[in-house]
């Protein structure tokens, strides 16, 4: 027999807009707002605990927070910095205390992650990989992001990893320079939302769906996939972020790309199935990064008392 399910808090912390809520389930999420993340940490984190603190006053405490954030981050627990955003290139956000910030706010437990580690815990408790011990989950927004789940955990080094910045065979003809500042033609100075606006001269997201633009996107994603395949062989990839999430039609021309880079070394379909199965939406739609956070702010919650299953 179980309890009433405890109160979480969740903040999805973005490159541009932070979304902070309260709730105990996906179905049971009581208050929502989104907040610009500024260039002033300080401002920012003050603005989150005082929305969270209003609600608290109105619905009671709650019981443990859950922080899903951009990167990168440091999440060894016995460093110095632990729950900092470390190197972004994020201006004013270098080396600021996230996680210690709002965990001395609010003293409950806290779980702390990044925003894509995160989506992926989601989509594997209430989404796309529900049930599933190895899959990946991929967001294309403002950069590019992989979270990792192998033998049922997430995949963690020194560092949670960082494949958006992988270097991938460029699709031939293709000598754009790439846009990230590190690395140029990295998958994320190729295919994120902020190297689609730069080829392109406008957003990503008004980039009509006939543009050629769209060609070495897909074709560095499905680079990015061909490698995540070998490396971990994920039995699902969700395909999540802004951009794809805007348009949709890029994860058939990423499958399609995917079988011909493979060129029938694996026989994926046969071993996993069709792969309108095999590379897919998030089932959580928009909500996957949110949730994250609430997937978070469970497990923390879990670690420190039994809990009823989320
Ligand atoms: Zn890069």
């Amino acid at each position: 027999m179980t309890g009433p399910k405890p109160l979480l808090g969740g903040v999805e912390l973005g490159g541009t807009k932070c979304i902070c809520f309260i709730g105990t389930s996906p179905d049971d999420i009581r208050e929502q707002v989104s907040v610009p993340t500024g260039g002033e940490p300080q401002t920012t984190l003050r603005c989150i605990v005082g929305q969270l603190n209003v609600w608290q006053s109105v619905h009671g405490r709650i019981a443990a927070l859950g922080i899903a954030s951009f990167g990168p981050v440091d999440l060894a627990t016995r460093s110095s910095t632990y729950g900092f955003i470390t190197s972004t290139s994020k201006p004013g956000w270098r080396f600021v205390d996230v996680a210690g910030h709002l965990a001395r706010a609010f003293d409950v437990p806290t779980g702390f992650d990044t925003d894509v580690n995160g989506a992926a815990v989601a989509e594997g408790r209430w989404g796309a990989a529900r049930e599933l011990s190895d899959f990946a989950y991929l967001t294309v927004g403002t950069g590019v992001g992989v979270g990792l789940v192998v033998n049922g955990g997430l995949v963690y080094g020194f560092s949670h990893p960082e494949l958006g910045h992988v270097r991938v065979a460029r699709m031939a003809g293709d000598d754009w320079p790439g846009a990230c500042a590190l690395h140029r033609d990295c998958v994320e100075g190729l295919a994120s939302g902020t190297a689609i606006a730069a080829r392109a001269g406008i957003p990503a997201e008004h980039v009509p769906a006939e543009s050629p633009v769209w060609q070495p996107v897909a074709h560095a994603l499905a680079q990015l996939l061909h490698t995540i395949v070998l490396a971990t062989a994920p039995r699902r990839i969700i395909l999540g972020g802004g951009v794809t999430q805007s348009r949709p039609e890029l994860l058939a021309r990423v499958r399609t790309l995917l079988l011909q880079s493979l060129n029938g070394y694996l026989a994926l379909e046969e071993i996993a199935g069709p792969m309108e199965q095999y590379i897919v939406p998030p089932g959580l739609g928009s909500r996957a990064g949110p949730l994250g956070a609430l997937a978070l702010a469970a497990d923390a919650h879990r670690s420190v008392s039994p809990a009823p299953a989320y």
